[in-house]
């Protein structure tokens, strides 16, 4: 029988312990570098305008009400989707080989992606998945609450503080085939160092040679460069090159929509005779997993991106917004690149300008985080990854030079 104390202490989740952490400090000089969400150049949370503007025309309409959605979410949110991050273009899209269903943001996209998986991929079967090394957390966690067995190939390089090309390409190259890789599409969390377009086609010939199956997990379109269509490139072009594959697209970081949870999830079968009825297959199977997983999703994102989406003005603001925020990190990784630079502090810091989205990955030790946070009440993740929307024209000094100070 069951017996409740025999359930251990799990320990706290670093991310939200952190956020805890910085909230009992009270020093007035604090800096806020640990979770991902965008932040004005007051440190205040900011609602995009566009944003505010579909909620009140929502709130208004005397016809909103709060009914269930669809098993699979609002269809004018999941097709828009589909237009957003394939393109309307895509002939995925025209060939009717996409089936996507709305999600309780990424991490609902990636869960339903990798319960699906877990269910009908490969069932003979060793089904490895493989994440870069670092990635976000939570990918280790969702894949194996539903049974999937990882690994992971190398990313990041101490040395560079960019990619590891050949450590990814080898790695891919050694993996059983028809492994599951798991790619960030844009902005990669937590190093913001992406493949550039040649490493993605190189990559792309390599899964398709190895018959690996890509799962893209994207956070940040338009978020990251500001051009959604830029941010989009990895995944359209491996759907250009007639890959199966699936997506988990999250609304949280370009919609400033991180609490209403509004996400989609995309299968993508291969072009072939009988594409449209596999795709209608996989579809039935999700609704059956989503029915018992949530039920329906949360309503209320959904409607506010979906109108943005499929409103051309909104639409336009919105990419104006896009451009606000990605504009301002990216002034900020000018600026504390060169007030380094500027005191001389030891090291380069070259990669913090080369570095793109939500993070930069310092290559500050854990010591010299503690440091940090110790002597400058900076917080941060132990790995040294800053959200550089923390940081602001009234903080940035301040910031470098307890950098500075905990480098020396
Ligand atoms: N994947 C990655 C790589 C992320 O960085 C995030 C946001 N932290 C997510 C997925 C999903 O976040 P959310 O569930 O808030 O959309």
């Amino acid at each position: 029988s069951f017996s409740a104390d025999v359930v251990p202490q799990a320990p706290e989740d670093p991310l939200f312990g952190l956020m805890a952490a910085f909230r009992r400090d009270e020093d007035p000089k604090k800096v806020d570098l640990g979770i991902g969400a965008y932040r004005d150049d007051n440190a205040k949370p900011w609602i995009l305008p566009v944003v505010k503007k579909a909620d009140d025309i929502i709130r208004n309409d005397p016809n909103l009400n709060h009914e269930y959605l669809p098993i699979a979410g609002l269809t004018e949110f999941t097709s828009a989707s589909q237009k957003l991050i394939l393109g309307g273009d895509s002939p995925a899209l025209k060939e009717k080989r996409v089936t996507s269903l709305q999600t309780v943001s990424g991490t609902g996209a990636v869960h339903l992606g990798a319960l699906f998986l877990a269910k009908f991929y490969k069932p003979d079967s060793k089904r490895i998945a493989y994440f870069s090394d670092p990635t976000w957390p939570n990918h280790f966690q969702i894949f194996s609450n539903v049974g999937l067995s990882y690994k992971t190939y190398p990313y990041f390089s101490k040395e560079t503080k960019g990619l590891d090309f050949d450590g990814f390409y080898n790695t891919i190259q050694n993996a059983d085939e028809g492994s599951i890789v798991v790619l960030h599409a844009c902005a990669h969390n937590p190093t913001g160092v992406d493949l550039t377009q040649d490493q993605w086609k190189k990559m792309a010939e390599l899964i398709r040679a190895k018959k690996h199956f890509p799962f893209f997990d994207t956070a940040y379109q338009g978020f990251a460069s500001g051009d959604l269509t830029r941010d989009g490139w990895a995944i359209r072009y491996f759907i250009e090159q007639g890959f199966e594959l699936c997506i988990a697209q999250s609304y949280a970081k370009n919609f400033g929509l991180y609490g209403e949870r509004a996400g989609c999830f995309h299968f993508v079968t291969s072009p072939s005779s009988d594409a449209q009825s596999t795709v209608g297959r996989i579809a039935s199977q999700l609704a059956i997993l989503q029915r018992s997983e949530i039920s329906n999703p949360p309503a209320y994102g959904a409607r506010i991106a979906s109108l943005v989406l499929n409103t051309p003005e909104l639409f336009a603001q919105w990419e104006e917004d896009l451009r606000t925020m990605s504009g301002r990190i990216i002034k900020m990784r000018k600026a504390l690149r060169s007030k380094l630079e500027e005191l001389g502090t030891p090291g380069t810091w070259n990669h913090i300008t080369d570095q793109i989205g939500m993070f930069s990955f310092t290559g500050l030790s854990e010591q010299q985080v503690t440091k940090l946070r110790e002597d400058s009440h900076v917080y941060m993740t132990k790995n040294g990854r800053i959200s550089m929307a923390g940081l602001n024209t009234k903080n940035i000094d301040y910031f470098a030079k307890a950098v500075d100070k905990a480098v020396r």
